[in-house]
């Protein structure tokens, strides 16, 4: 472990550099890592792909950034660094930043481990830019007048995995494919899953469509999800000794905060206050009183069984939730479970000409004023109707292709305990 001692750790961190019609972050951190590689004593550590908050104003789709922990012999820091001025200065010329106030890059890089604060701060909250610039003291940060981009960077950076962390393998097209549809079949996804059953979100069952390779005219050929890193490795040479699928350039696997649950604040209960309303788009919404306060849940057309369930409920139901808080202050909401163990009250009985029974007092049985028939005083109740609607243990979540990258799926564990992880 000699070469150890004679190590320093550095921590790189890089987002922004990707724009709607051509790039894509994640390969030109590839492109980056490999440049360092020649570099002596070099060794990567850990590759990461995190994502982060989904309402940030400055969002790439996805809303990911890229980060590494590498290992370099100390007298070679110097070159390091020499590397990464001259690589973020031909990136800003490659991306013609001047003439295109989409991308807005940053690379950083640190020598000591960033404070976990700053990746809570950016998976669940809006990111103030200065006052991230300001708590960056002990990092070196390539960007320039705007730079956006060191949000997502020092953020992945900042991210720490933990043992249930998952992983993506991304696969990189060659670049005379790029912009041509990818060759990677729904049947041959279906198939990569049933043999690899540590891989998951790789397809959208209610769809039957296969969801690792993007749409977008981007260089990713596509991304393989799993628990495990062989799992994810096994899968895409299985993939690429497939005849029928595209070859890729080259690919890297990364840790992820994917499926983490992190974006979400904590799970909880509530009581419905109000019908709920339905507006245009399909997106419904009603007010529950929750923690203490009167709260807005809001469900989307996307959301799928969950807008449906919301669009069942009634005042007095009892929920469980799990959604996040929107720049308005309602919540969207990610997964709903209605609290079956309480049945309705929909009201005293019907008699003649669909007037209801009435009891003339405490104690009184109740009475039809038509035809005069008395009967002992109660209710009518009615369980909520879930026909139509897909539940695991009561709880209705969107359709895979609809999820979240951070979404934890039913299938995968409760989620009040993902939930309740940290709160
Ligand atoms: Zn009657």
């Amino acid at each position: 472990m000699a070469a150890q001692a004679n190590a320093s750790r550095v921590w790189i961190g890089l987002d922004d550099t990707d724009n709607p019609d051509s790039g894509c972050t994640t390969a030109t951190f590839d492109d980056l890592l490999k440049y360092i590689s020649h570099i002596d004593g070099f060794e990567i550590i850990e590759r990461r792909l995190v994502r982060l908050w989904p309402f940030a104003e400055r969002r790439t789709r996805g809303n990911g950034a890229l980060a590494c922990l590498i290992s370099c012999s100390k007298e070679s820091i110097p070159n390091l660094e020499k590397l990464l001025s001259n690589f973020f200065d031909e990136l800003v010329l490659d991306l013609n930043v001047e003439m295109n106030d989409m991308t807005s890059p940053a690379l950083l890089y640190s020598y000591e481990e960033l404070n976990e604060d700053l990746y809570w701060e950016a998976v669940r909250q809006k990111v103030n830019l200065n006052v991230r610039r300001n708590s960056l003291d002990s990092v070196k940060i390539l960007s320039l007048d705007s730079d956006w981009g060191l949000i997502g960077a020092s953020s992945a950076m900042a991210w720490k995995s933990i043992e249930s962390s998952t992983w993506e393998l991304i696969a990189w097209r060659f670049s005379d494919n790029i912009g041509s549809q990818r060759e990677v079949t729904s049947s041959v996804v279906k198939k990569m899953e049933s043999l690899f059953p540590d891989t998951f979100v790789n397809r959208d069952p209610t769809a039957d469509k296969g969801l690792i390779a993007p749409r977008t005219p981007c260089p990713v050929l596509y991304g393989i999800r799993g628990a495990t890193s062989q799992a994810v490795l096994s899968a895409h040479e299985w993939l690429q000794s497939n005849q029928d699928t595209e070859k890729c350039e080259r690919y890297a696997i990364h840790r992820t905060n994917q499926l983490s649950d992190d974006h979400i604040l904590g799970y909880s209960s509530a009581t419905v206050l109000t019908k709920p309303v339905e507006t245009k788009g399909a997106h419904s919404s009603l007010d529950v009183f929750s923690h203490g306060r009167k709260i807005t849940l809001v469900a989307f057309k996307e959301g799928g069984d969950v807008n449906r369930l919301l669009r069942r409920l009634i005042p007095g139901d009892r929920i469980n939730w799990l959604g996040l808080e929107s720049p308005d202050g309602s919540i969207h909401l990610e997964r709903l479970k209605v609290e079956s163990s309480l049945p309705r009250i929909i009201g005293r009985p019907i008699c003649c000409n669909d007037k209801t029974m009435r009891s003339a007092g405490s104690n009184q049985p109740l009475r039809c004023l038509s035809c005069q028939k008395i009967v002992e005083k109660h209710w009518l109740f009615e369980d909520i109707s879930l026909t139509g609607i897909e539940l695991v243990d009561g709880w209705a979540e969107p359709t895979a292709s609809q999820r979240r990258h951070l979404s934890k799926p039913l299938l995968l564990g409760s989620p009040i305990k993902f939930a309740n992880k940290v709160v």
